[in-house]
């Protein structure tokens, strides 16, 4: 039998890896920046977005002030006939903002819930890829209930020095120094339960604010926006709400927040071993001032919502398999469509239509 292995034969083949070796070292480079120019012309390519008329909600945000390795701070950006909005600026939500390709350079205005720093610890990212990202000589404008003036004047000065530093160095033609930092713009409620002003209307796009009850923290606000037949209502943080029942009549999507009070008992029975003394009193004390999923269920089905999708999760959920026991009874209450909100999740509701479209950008 002829021995393959020869002398010659192992020479061959030494020659033939030795020669891949230096095309591979000759070609490499070329190879990976090719790879990654397609990568970002791509990505590039994904932020002009064609948007059909109708309403866009996206979920920029769907966690709590308790780190998620999944959920960022709360968030959702809307887009109805032309106008671009951004309710809420939890931690990290801008980064979502912009990765969903959402026009954030054509923010017209932030709406603020209240002003508990999970709702507002990103304002100032949120305002500077604003200005950045379309050119804008006027400020946004943050809209909010009393109290927005201080948190818009305080991060004005917090980021003021980074804008002048970003006029220096990309000069007024793409920075301009009219543009920067944000002007709040507040509304007063009156003093009852229900009482609600509407915030933005034009173009047939309508913003309402409503109070909701959150208390100790006072004002705090839900969002109801309708555009051409369709509606959605955004929660903000409360407990069970006859004010935002009353706005979430017949609408498309409701937003609620939701706690499961099962769960943040875990925690609490386990602080002790947490070595932090706060979280015992925290986890304690948190529940009294947000509403279950029940009590979302019960305003979605008592208001005959679409769809129910949940936003603002607490406790942060490790795993999708829990998703049924956060929901608890909720599926009592409401036998519409519950979907449990997360971070990249896009709403569609075409104009004069009861189609809800939705998808999810980060998969
Ligand atoms: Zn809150
Ligand atoms: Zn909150």
């Amino acid at each position: 039998m002829k021995n393959w292995f020869n002398r010659k034969t192992l020479l061959f083949i030494g020659a033939v890896i030795a020669l891949l070796v230096v095309a591979g070292m000759m070609f490499f480079k070329p190879l990976t920046t090719a790879w990654m120019n397609s990568i970002v012309r791509s990505a590039m390519s994904k932020k002009n977005v064609q948007y059909e008329d109708g309403i866009y909600a996206g979920l920029c945000g769907t966690g709590s002030p308790m780190p998620d390795i999944n959920r960022v701070g709360p968030c959702v950006s809307v887009l109805a006939g032309g106008h671009a909005f951004i309710v809420d600026a939890g931690e990290g939500s801008t980064r979502n903002v912009t990765l969903m390709n959402f026009p954030i350079g054509k923010t017209e205005a932030i709406l603020l819930t209240h002003f508990h720093s999970d709702h507002i610890s990103d304002l100032g990212e949120m305002e500077l890829q604003r200005w950045a990202g379309g050119v804008n000589q006027t400020p946004v404008t943050v809209i909010g209930p009393t109290g927005v003036e201080q948190v818009v004047e305080g991060f004005n000065l917090a980021y003021q020095l980074d804008a002048g530093y970003r006029v220096a160095h990309h000069g007024p033609a793409v920075m301009p120094p009219t543009g920067a930092g944000a002007v709040a713009s507040p509304f007063e409620l009156s003093a009852e339960y229900n009482a609600s002003v509407v915030v933005f209307d034009e173009d047939g796009v309508k913003i309402t604010a409503f109070k909701v009850d959150h208390r100790p923290v006072e004002p705090a606000v839900g969002y109801r926006f309708s555009y051409k037949g369709r509606s959605l209502v955004i929660s903000g943080d409360t407990i069970y709400s006859e004010s935002l029942l009353e706005q979430a009549q017949g609408v498309d999507l409701l937003f609620h927040e939701a706690l499961n009070v099962n769960m943040v008992n875990m925690m609490n029975q386990n602080a002790d071993v947490s070595g932090s003394p706060s979280i015992g009193n925290i986890t304690h004390d948190i529940p009294s001032y947000h509403s279950t999923p029940e009590d979302a269920a019960k305003i979605a089905g008592l208001a005959g919502v679409k769809q129910l999708v949940y936003y603002h999760i607490i406790p942060p959920l490790p795993s999708p398999i829990l998703k049924n026991m956060f929901l608890g009874d909720a599926r009592n209450y409401y036998t519409g469509p519950i979907t449990m909100g997360e971070d990249g999740m896009l709403f569609f509701l075409p104009a004069n239509s009861d189609k809800i479209e939705m998808k999810d950008l980060f998969k």
